[in-house]
């Protein structure tokens, strides 16, 4: 459109043939802005490793969709890349943005998935293991993945939860942009709230792709960590059996 008017008369102009109030310049708030001054106001924290799916209004997240596609679509470009004209780079901005926030990073957008916790009836307290767990993550810095296994170790307290419990805890934990050190801290904390273990050990075991793919290269590192809670912390001899449970699970892998 050509106009000779001043933008904001002609915005004006505009709002008042469809009827509307529209104060001039008014330009609807990106849903992105809109959810994080409600993340601001409330004094919610929203890092990248946080879930604020409870913060999203009905529809945002289709919103946030169309918005992501539309910045990657700009990243394409700055990356100089003609997606106007290369079929196969055509619709990356969607799949990107649709990767993001209903995959790869579901665990900040979603909510936990349901999970039923069920009084510990038989009063079982002798510890199990659980794993390999996938982990599949991103890094907070590069947003490349993060791959492995996690094993968790419990002694059971007031409540049990099923053992396939585990893993989509896990998967919605690790689904988001993280460190390693605090994405166990974060699943510990989880499983803590779902089933107040009388002890608590978990284990990754992951391989960082901005230490595979970039940076040093290293194709073979891979970054081990450890929490232990509870009665795994208090009790050298506990904590000695699961690292020794998981040795075994883990031999079991390589047969
Ligand atoms: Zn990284």
């Amino acid at each position: 459109m050509t106009s000779t008017l001043p933008s904001s008369f002609s915005s004006a102009a505009a709002g008042a043939h469809r009827g509307q109030d529209v104060a001039p310049d008014a330009a609807p708030l990106p849903v992105s802005l809109r959810i994080r001054e409600r993340l601001e106001v409330a004094g919610v924290p929203y890092l990248a490793n946080d879930n604020i799916a409870e913060h999203l209004g009905e529809g945002e997240l289709e919103q946030l969709e169309i918005e992501v596609a539309g910045k990657v679509r700009d990243l394409l470009r700055s990356l100089v890349i003609d997606i106007d004209r290369d079929h196969n780079t055509e619709e990356t901005a969607e799949r990107v943005a649709r990767m993001y926030l209903h995959e790869v990073f579901k665990g900040r957008y979603h909510d936990q998935p349901k999970i039923a916790s069920f009084p510990n009836v038989k009063k079982l307290d002798e510890i199990y293991t659980v794993g390999p767990i996938s982990v599949r993550s991103a890094c907070s810095h590069h947003l490349v993945p993060i791959l492995g296994n996690c094993w968790i170790g419990i002694k059971p307290g007031e409540r049990v939860i099923g053992l396939s419990k585990f893993s989509r805890v896990a998967d919605w934990v690790f689904s988001r942009p993280h460190i390693q050190e605090e994405a166990v801290m974060i699943l510990a904390d989880e499983i803590e709230r779902l089933c107040e273990p009388q002890g608590l050990a978990i284990l990754v075991k992951a391989q960082h792709y901005c230490m595979k793919w970039r940076g040093v290269k290293e194709p073979q590192t891979s970054m081990v960590n450890s929490v232990v809670r509870g009665d795994f912390r208090h009790d050298p001899s506990l904590k000695a059996e699961f690292f020794e449970l998981v040795k075994q699970q883990e031999s079991l892998l390589s047969n």
